[in-house]
Formats: structure tokens, sequence, C-alpha cells
């Protein structure tokens, strides 16, 4: 039995509190066998990077903390290298780069941008107003299929992301969420649930039930994570999300090492 955490933030993105040190010993507090520290990754020329550590942030602070960390805790908790990407058509060469000079664990692919708005910042909320619903879900599930492709990332992270405001499609998804999640399949990549909707306003894990029959029905492996940006949220609804492990994955979690998955009973 294991239970890892894989998806945590820190102060480095300016928008989290708390050292990498606070993550990890909540993990240990709370019985984790395993956590993987993931921050936002950097961006090419420091892009939004108010919101995200600097290139000279990851290598000078991130990655030596990261290394120190696995070390003074060897024997206490497993600690995970990861990162969370972003996917964003046009970026893909220097991402490839960038993600192929570290030796991660695990990178996360995540969709926070849809061309240049940032769909998931309360700061920009009102411009779910502005357009079609449907066309946002629509073009929002292009970008995971493109992400899963592109062969970058190894879990997809919140998958369904596009509903954390409680904005819904008013037509049937189903069609284009099976096409996207065979294509998921087909790259061969793993889907995280994550706990961190229970805590916005959508109040519904990442993703839906519905989802995670599709991901059942394909066999697509998971992971599970709580995207903490306080160290109190390392962990948290974890038992919610072991429950649809049991119910939708069979019981089991993929974790990684240098970028080789396995899976482990939770
Ligand atoms: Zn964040
Ligand atoms: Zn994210």
């Amino acid at each position: 039995m294991m239970l890892a955490d894989y998806h945590t933030h820190n102060y480095l993105c300016k928008h989290a509190d708390g050292t990498l040190e606070e993550y990890v010993q909540h993990a240990v507090n709370i019985g984790l066998n395993e956590i993987g520290l993931s921050d936002h990754t950097p961006m090419p020329d420091n892009w939004d990077s108010e919101v995200r550590m600097t290139e000279q942030q990851f290598r000078s602070e991130y990655v030596p903390m990261v290394k120190e960390l696995q070390e003074k805790y060897r024997g206490a908790i497993s600690i995970k290298f990861g990162l969370e990407g972003d996917f964003m058509p046009g970026t893909e060469a220097w991402v490839k780069a960038f993600n192929a000079a570290s030796d991660f664990d695990y990178v996360i692919g995540s969709v926070h941008y849809l061309d240049d708005w940032g769909f998931d910042n309360p700061l920009f909320v009102a411009k779910y107003d502005e357009k079609d619903v449907n066309d946002i879900y629509g073009l929002y599930y292009q970008r995971i299929a493109q992400s899963a492709a592109c062969g970058l990332f190894d879990i997809i992270g919140h998958c369904d992301l596009v509903k954390k405001f409680g904005h819904r499609p008013t037509k049937e998804m189903v069609d284009v969420l099976h096409e996207t999640f065979k294509i998921v399949k087909q790259y061969d990549i793993a889907v995280e649930i994550n706990t961190s909707g229970l805590r916005k306003p959508v109040k519904e894990m990442y993703p839906s039930e519905k989802i995670l029959s599709i991901l059942s029905e394909y066999n697509i492996p998971l992971t599970l994570g709580s995207d903490a940006h306080t160290p109190a949220d390392v962990g948290r609804d974890f038992d919610i999300a072991k429950g649809f492990i049991q119910k939708y994955g069979r019981g089991k979690i993929s974790v990684f090492n240098k970028r080789q998955r396995s899976e482990v009973n939770v």
C-alpha cells in the first residue's frame, strides 16, 4: 500500500505559501509514502514570471532544494523531482529542451491558457461570459489532446480544469471526451486525480466521475495529487480520492522514477 501526492507547489511560484521543506514535512506528518515536488515551470523569456519561478530561480533555488531535501529525508519519505509544465502551442521546442536538461522523475502537462487567456485565473473569469461556453470547452479539450500528443509530458494535470468556476457546457460533450481520451491512451499518458477542485467554486474533483469512467474504460493510468498551494493542503481529501481510485482505477496509482512509470496499490 502506498500513497503519493504528485502535485504540490511552494513559494517560488509567487502564488503559493511555504517552503519546499514545509510541504515535505506535512507529507511526513500525515503519513504519505511519497511526495512529488512539482512547481510551475518557467516559460520562454521568463514569460508570466509573476506567477511562476524564473529560469534563474529554477537553477539556483528549486533544483538544489529538491536535491537537498531528498538527501535530508532519505528513510523518512521518498521525494520525487517533478514539475508542472504548461502546454501552449508554439512553445514545444523550448519546453522539450528545458525538460531534457534536468533529470525529472516526472513532468505534469497542464493547460492553463486558451490562447492568451489564463482561464483558471480568478482575475479573468469574466471572459467566460464573453464567449460561447461550448466553444471554450471544445478548444480546451483540443488543447488537452494536443498536450498528450506532443510527447513532452508524463501526466495530464487537472484534465477538466475548465469547469473550475462552475461554467458548464450546454451541449453533450461525450463524443469530444471519448476522442480526447482515446488520444491520451494512444500516447500512453497518465491522468491525475486532483483534489483541488473540491476547494474551488465547482466543488468537485478533477476529473469528474463521468471522465473517470471513460478513463477506466480505456484503462488509462491514474496519479494522485492535491495541487497544494499551502503546506496544510498536502494530501487533502485523499480519502475521497482513494474511493475513486478503487472504483475507476482498480485500486492502483502510477508513480514515476526518472520518467519511468510503474503502478502501486493505494
Ligand atoms: Zn499554481
Ligand atoms: Zn495547474
